[in-house]
Formats: structure tokens, C-alpha cells, sequence
């Protein structure tokens, strides 16, 4: 790093900012840089929405549960900070998921992937859709793709394609879960562009899909070769989705631990209200009064904490009007004694037009053989609607009433738990919406030309899983070092 930039602040202590500064100071050092990093955190903890409860034998997830094992970023951190050990997969008996119906739980429909049919003698069988909808699904197939490159809501493209019954019955549920969000706000560009590049490469996404079942082996194959090479050979579990045994904060507190080794400067309770152009550098002032300099700062929080920093030094664009969905995470723990549910799954999802509280559910046990003793039982569930904070913000007793009422009903379940965890994620999906990509590209432009050594990244901007988030970190790290050079 140049001169000129030796000293960088880093807003934000969630999964991207601690992975930014852990890059950050590794490839520095690579490269005989000498560069102080002080990481700056609002609250009085690490990790953002990466939060784990470790209670009476139980390891909850108040935030996410797992990360997607095929996408390499978080493989690669969790080699890089030893914890390849620690490493769980799913339990393989748990893969049947549920999707509430009229009332109570039936199988998800075999011959769909992502809410859309890739086996149709499997999907005509399925109950949940009607013979109509079936017919209007499969007309998908002689619907021409539609001309020009501009962006839309998934909810449209997939009710243009698939019909309006698909979209509520199956994919709503499905997609939106995804996201927290409302499939008619989301932009599929930013969300699932896989989709729109089905509809181009093959006329059709039941075509597509199809075509990418039959070429799933040899797909399976690769994604497992680059995963064992991005571990060194490191066996570790085959599935889908993966975590760390004692919980996803095994890796914030393993980062805390190598920053503070390598002279890191943490402050929690870091909260940055202002930031001002300095002469040469930029000052970042605290809400408990205390300023900073920096030569260049990353900010990683959510955009709704970010954006209005950088406010008064540039136009913002449509990303100043970004949407966020709240949503609360319900956990119970029970004795398996009396508990009167076999668990025979990962758990289920629930359609909007149900009318419930509760959005989905994690069959937590069942699903991940770690998270409880193994004469106790876990459940997560899921509350909260894009456009209606009403449920979240339910009282602890009221929500619980309505999430138990919803268990009952879904899965006859009517035992008492021995205690219940509730989180509030307020405005923690980020909602990206028609145009997200392009939007944010030019803001990063303006943000470049107005405040040069100024970067934004994390989960309101590009993607919000938790090895894209690394990957940011891994990129603004990245960036950094190359402005300095
Ligand atoms: P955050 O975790 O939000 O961290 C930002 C940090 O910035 C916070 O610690 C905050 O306190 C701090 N901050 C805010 N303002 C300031 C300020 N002014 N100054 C200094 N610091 C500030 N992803 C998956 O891959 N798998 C899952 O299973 C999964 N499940 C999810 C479930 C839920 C309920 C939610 C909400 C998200 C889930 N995600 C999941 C997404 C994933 O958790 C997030 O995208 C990711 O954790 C975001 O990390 P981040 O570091 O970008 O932001």
C-alpha cells in the first residue's frame, strides 16, 4: 500500500467487514504493505446478523443457520482460519420439506425445482396445483422469451411465463422465502438471474430446468472437485448447506481472534454518525463524540446505515429509496419426552394465502444433528412479511401464542417448550429491487468520482448470502489495497 494510505477504517463488524479486514491484513502483509486497520461496530458485539446462542446443550442461530457449501468464498476463510474440522453438514435423512396447504402440511411436489417443473410426468401428479394451473404451467413452453435486456420483478416474469396459480402456490413460498421479500418488488436481475438466461439459452425455463437436471451429474461432479480442491482434500461433509458444529459464530469469533493477533484495532460501540473530507484523509466521527482520521474507509453495514453517511457528498441515486423486510425468528426447544412429532424432515414452507404467522419452518434437530442433545428437540420458525411489520413486532407472548397456534394446527403439535428464543431482525433482508445491479453500479461510480478511497459493499449491494458476503470482503480488501498502490 502507497504512502498515502496506511491508515483504514472499516464500518461495520458483521461477516464482511471482519473478512475485508482479515484479507485486508493478510495480503498486505503478502506484499510487505504496512497498513493499520480499525474496525469500527456500532453495537457491543461482532458478527451483525451471524449470531449464535449457545443454551443448555443447544446451539441456536438467532440470524442465518448455514451457508451454501458450493459457493467457495467460505470454505476458503474457514481454511484459512483452521476450522475446516469444524465443519457439519445436514443430517441426510432430512431432506423432505413440507409446504402447508389448505391448512395442514402435504410433501413438496416432486418434478419442481425452484418452483418450476423439470420432470413433468412428476408434476402432473402433484394435488396442490389444479388441473388449469398444470395446463397454463406447461404452456410455458410455447411462450416466446421476451425482446430486450431490461430488468423485471420475478413475481412478473414468472407469472408471464408460468401463470399467476404457479406463482402463488409454489414459487411465492418458495422464492419469496429466499429473499423475506414480495416476488412482485424483487428484480429478478439481482436475484435470480439464472432465470432470465434460461428463458434466452432455451425459449423456455421448464426447458432449462430440464435441461440442467440432466446435465446435474456432471455439474455435481465439477461443483465437488472445486470444493474438495478449495479445501485442500479436506474431507469435509458432501451436502448442500454447511455450518460449524458450535454455530456460525465459530467463524466471528475465529476472525475476532486472528485480527486482534495481527493488531487490528476493534472498537465495539463504534458507531460512525458523520463522515467529513479532510485534507488529505477522511475524519469519521462517533456518536460517543471521539473522532478518527482515515486514508480510506469501507463501509459494510446495511445500506440504510451506510447511504446516509455518504448523503451530503453525492446524489444517491434509487439506492437511497432501497426496501428492507423485517422478519423475527422464533425458536423453541423442547424434551423429546411427549414431544408428538416424528420430525421426518427439514421442515416446511408456507404460502402467503395461508394466513398464518408463521412464514416457514426449520425442523432445527432433525435437520442438523449438532444443534440439540439427543433427547431434545428444536424448531425454528420464521415470521414476517414484505410490506407488513405488523407480526414482527407482535409482543413476545402474543407472538409466541400465534406461532404455537400455527404449530398446532400445521403439525398437531401441542407440547409445551421448555423455553422459546425470540429475535427481531428489523429491516434485515435488504429488498433488491427492478434495476438493483445497474443501480448500484453507478452509484459505486459517483461514489468513486465524489469520494476516492471511499468504498461500499455487504448485503444490501451485491448479494446476502454468507460467501457472497465474504467475497465482498475478499474484493474490498482487494480494492483497497489497490488504491493505495
Ligand atoms: P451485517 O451482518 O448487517 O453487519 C453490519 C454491521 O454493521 C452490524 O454489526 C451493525 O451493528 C454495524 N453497523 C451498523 N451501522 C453502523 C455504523 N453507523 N457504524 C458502525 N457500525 C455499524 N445468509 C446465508 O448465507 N445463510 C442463511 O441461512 C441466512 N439466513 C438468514 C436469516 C435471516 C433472518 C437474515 C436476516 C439473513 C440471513 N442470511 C443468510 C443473510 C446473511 O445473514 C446476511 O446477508 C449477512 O450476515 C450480512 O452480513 P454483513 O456483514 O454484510 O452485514
Amino acid at each position: 500500500m502507497g504512502r498515502n494510505v496506511r491508515r483504514v477504517a472499516i464500518l461495520g463488524g458483521g461477516i464482511t467487514g471482519l473478512s475485508a479486514a482479515f484479507y485486508l491484513k493478510r495480503h498486505a502483509r503478502e506484499r510487505n504493505m504496512d497498513v493499520e486497520v480499525t474496525v469500527l461496530e456500532a453495537s457491543g458485539r461482532l458478527g451483525g446478523k451471524v449470531n449464535t446462542l449457545r443454551k443448555e446443550g443447544f446451539v441456536i442461530e438467532r440470524g442465518p443457520d448455514s451457508f451454501l457449501g458450493r459457493k467457495l468464498p467460505m470454505l476458503h476463510l474457514a481454511r484459512d482460519l483452521g476450522l475446516l474440522d469444524e465443519l457439519v453438514g445436514t443430517n441426510p435423512q432430512a431432506t423432505k420439506t413440507y409446504l402447508a396447504s389448505g391448512g395442514s402440511l402435504k410433501p413438496m411436489p416432486k418434478g419442481i425445482n425452484l418452483g418450476i417443473p423439470n420432470n413433468l410426468g412428476l408434476f402432473a401428479r402433484t394435488s396442490l396445483v389444479s388441473p388449469h394451473g398444470k395446463l397454463r404451467a406447461l404452456d410455458e413452453m410455447r411462450i416466446a422469451p421476451r425482446e430486450g435486456d431490461g430488468d423485471e420483478s420475478i413475481g412478473a416474469f414468472l407469472e408471464r411465463r408460468l401463470g399467476r396459480e404457479m406463482v402463488e402456490k409454489i414459487a411465492e413460498p418458495l422464492l419469496a422465502g429466499i429473499h423475506s421479500g414480495d416476488l412482485y418488488k424483487l428484480g429478478l436481475a439481482a436475484t435470480f438471474p439464472e432465470f432470465r438466461e434460461m428463458e434466452k439459452k432455451h425459449g423456455s425455463l421448464i426447458r432449462g430446468m430440464m435441461e440442467a437436471k440432466r446435465l446435474a451429474p456432471t455439474a455435481g461432479a465439477q461443483a465437488a472437485k472445486a470444493r474438495a480442491e478449495a479445501v485442500g482434500g479436506y474431507p469435509i461433509p458432501p451436502t448442500v448447506f454447511l455450518t460449524f458444529r458450535n454455530g456460525l459464530s465459530t467463524v466471528i469469533e475465529a476472525l475476532e481472534k486472528h485480527l486482534r493477533e495481527d493488531g487490528t484495532e476493534i472498537r465495539l460501540g463504534g458507531e460512525v454518525v458523520r463522515l467529513e473530507k479532510a485534507s488529505a484523509a477522511y475524519r469519521l466521527h462517533l456518536k460517543d463524540g471521539s473522532a478518527l482520521e482515515a486514508d480510506a474507509v469501507l463501509l459494510t453495514m446495511p445500506g440504510y446505515a451506510s447511504l446516509p453517511l455518504l448523503a451530503p457528498h453525492m446524489e444517491l441515486g434509487p439506492l437511497g429509496d432501497m426496501e428492507y423486510v423485517s422478519v423475527a425468528n422464533v425458536v423453541f426447544a423442547y424434551d423429546g419426552k411427549g414431544f408428538g412429532h416424528r420430525l421426518d424432515g427439514a421442515g416446511f414452507l408456507v404460502p402467503h394465502s395461508e394466513g398464518l404467522t408463521i412464514t416457514a419452518s426449520t425442523w432445527t434437530s432433525a435437520k442438523w444433528g449438532h444443534t440439540a442433545p439427543a433427547d431434545k428437540r428444536l424448531i425454528r420458525c420464521y415470521v414476517g412479511h414484505a410490506g407488513d411489520d405488523s407480526d414482527v413486532e407482535l409482543s413476545d407472548e402474543e407472538m409466541t401464542d400465534r406461532v404455537r397456534s400455527d404449530l398446532r394446527t400445521l403439525m398437531g403439535l401441542a407440547a409445551e417448550p421448555q423455553f422459546v428464543e425470540i429475535t427481531r431482525l428489523r429491516r434485515g433482508m435488504p429488498q433488491y429491487g427492478i434495476g438493483h445491479a445497474e443501480h448500484v453500479a453507478a452509484f459505486r461510480k459517483r461514489l468513486a468520482a465524489a469520494l476516492p478511497g471511499i468504498f461500499a459493499t455487504g448485503a444490501s449491494f451485491d448479494a446476502v448470502g454468507l460467501p457472497d458476503c465474504v467475497r465482498m470482503g475478499q474484493d474490498a480488501a482487494e480494492q483497497l489495497l489497490a488504491f493505495g498502490e
